[in-house]
């Protein structure tokens, strides 16, 4: 199987070498065909490791353990037996994403990608350690560096926006230790994090950088960090034909919370890979670019940034929306190419009549301003005495919409992606609870409302000194990085 660029065709690599590089020398993303003949419904009596490891011995074919990674990668880090437990809640169903080690469905790909990065320099012999680059809307980077530090052979950098995310997102982040780790503030937002980092990618490209370091990313740019993503939708699947609720062959409805378009590309490449997914439903919060473009066939990122209390989906410029289009699109490097310049020069583009009709057949929207999400987790949390964080109630609401304009009888699942106690502050006033100053004391003030437990990785963060307190501007990113990789080097 060959990895291509999204903008041109000539730019090929391995599976292992595309994990590496995180991101193409033109900018453009690294991506292969869908495997055909993929035997599905041999999983779905299978755990969730057995079924992780053939969907990535499916996409990406060129490493040679596979099962070895998964089952180390996910050994002991999940407070849920199957991963990503599916739960029944009304009329509908979540699949609870967040059991990981950093409470955020960013776990489930970030507890694998270390050992896909490590096994893949191997497998290249390559020498120099990897240097992972990661901007954050608040949860990639805390994932990112539970699974990095301290991982021989690799180095990481993560740059988050300064007071674009939650208090608890920002501590988990800078009271990261190991030796390897390296935390760093942006005085902007996350496309401005995400472009510095795109930026240096592609200044780095030509460098010779200390010690013969390569730089790769832990962003879903990344295909290693994409491709551990689907097998959630599988299991999801296979837990409703368990249940009794759907027959093998029947389709099921996705609802995913949306914001670089990671998780619901994954959820699209479970559907090329065979499963009866019914619509893909891309919930946008006030940051509705998503949702404005699958409407509408215009991307149009000129527009004002909302701070939410979905933090991790204030998001404007959604890259892998870039590989959507190429697969949509029959594989038109060329043409790909040229919206990912007009999008660049001018903010905008608009896709062709058949390309928005192939769109359509594949997704739903919907967008959920901060009141709806309120008022949702208030709702759920009476009627269902379950309580969901912010994303997740984005996710919710738009089910919501989405249902009522169906008429059909296949069942309807929301992607549930982060723990409530990392919102305490948003899911205690949509109880019509007042906000408190410490962050600690509304975790406790909602472990004793719900009686729900407060995930151990968050509460004892409490305890832990701020080690990171580095804040710089957007423009000196890349002078950043290769400082401290010049300092890695001399140590
Ligand atoms: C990252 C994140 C999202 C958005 O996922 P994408 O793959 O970027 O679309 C939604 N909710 C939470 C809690 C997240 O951390």
């Amino acid at each position: 199987m060959i990895y291509q660029s999204t903008r041109s065709r000539e730019l090929t690599v391995t599976s292992t070498q595309a994990v590496l590089e995180g991101l193409a020398s033109d900018g453009g993303l690294y991506i292969a065909p869908c495997p055909e003949d993929f035997d599905w419904k041999a999983l779905l009596d299978k755990d969730a490791c057995t079924m992780s490891a053939a969907i990535l011995k499916a996409l990406l074919p060129d490493f040679t353990d596979m099962d070895e990674l998964v089952q180390k990668g996910y050994q002991g880090k999940f407070a849920a037996p199957d991963l990503t437990p599916l739960a029944k809640v009304g009329d509908r169903y979540v699949l609870e994403l967040f059991h990981g080690p950093t409470a955020a469905f960013k776990d489930v790909a970030l507890s694998l990608l270390p050992r896909l990065i490590t096994s893949a320099q191997q497998v290249e012999g390559m020498k120099g350690d990897v240097v992972i680059l990661t901007a954050t809307s608040g949860d990639t980077g805390k994932a990112a560096l539970e699974g990095f530090h301290d991982v021989p052979g690799t180095k990481i950098i993560v740059f988050f926006p300064d007071g674009g995310v939650s208090a608890v997102q920002r501590l988990q982040m800078v009271t990261q230790v190991g030796d390897n780790v390296q935390v760093c503030a942006i005085r902007g937002n996350f496309d401005d994090a995400q472009t510095g980092v795109k930026e240096t990618f592609a200044a780095c490209e030509k460098m010779h950088l200390p010690g013969g370091a390569h730089l790769s990313s832990a962003n879903s740019i990344n295909i290693g960090r994409l491709a551990p993503q689907v097998m959630y939708y599988f299991k999801a699947y296979a837990d409703l034909v368990k249940a009794g609720r759907i027959a093998v062959g029947d389709k099921v409805h996705f609802v995913v919370p949306t914001g670089n378009f990671g998780d619901i590309l994954a959820g699209y490449y479970a559907k090329c890979l065979g499963l009866p997914v019914g619509k893909l439903v891309c919930a946008s919060n006030a940051n509705d670019v998503l949702t404005d473009f699958l409407q509408s066939g215009v991307y149009d990122r000129r527009r004002p940034f909302y701070k939410t209390t979905s933090p991790s989906m204030d998001i404007l410029v959604s890259s892998n929306l870039e590989r959507m289009l190429y697969l949509l699109s029959g594989g038109d490097d060329a043409y790909i190419a040229e919206l990912m310049a007009q999008l660049k020069e001018t903010g905008r583009y608009q896709v062709s009549e058949a390309l928005f009709a192939r769109l359509q057949e594949v997704f739903a929207c919907g967008k959920c301003g901060d009141g709806d999400a309120s008022a949702a987790i208030g709702r759920v949390w009476q009627e269902e005495h379950y309580l969901m964080d912010p994303h997740t109630a984005v996710g919710w609401h738009v089910a919501d919409g989405f249902m009522a304009a169906q008429d059909d009888e296949a069942p309807v699942v929301v992607l549930s992606t982060a723990s409530p106690y990392k919102f305490s502050g948003a899911v205690l006033e949509a109880l019509g609870e007042a906000r408190m100053d410490d962050e600690f004391a509304m975790m406790q003030k909602l472990h004793e409302i719900t009686g729900a437990p407060v995930p151990e990785n968050l509460a004892k963060l409490q305890q832990m000194p701020v080690l990171h307190e580095d804040v710089i501007d957007k423009e000196q990113i890349m002078d950043y990085v290769l400082s401290q990789v010049k300092a890695w080097e001399e140590k």
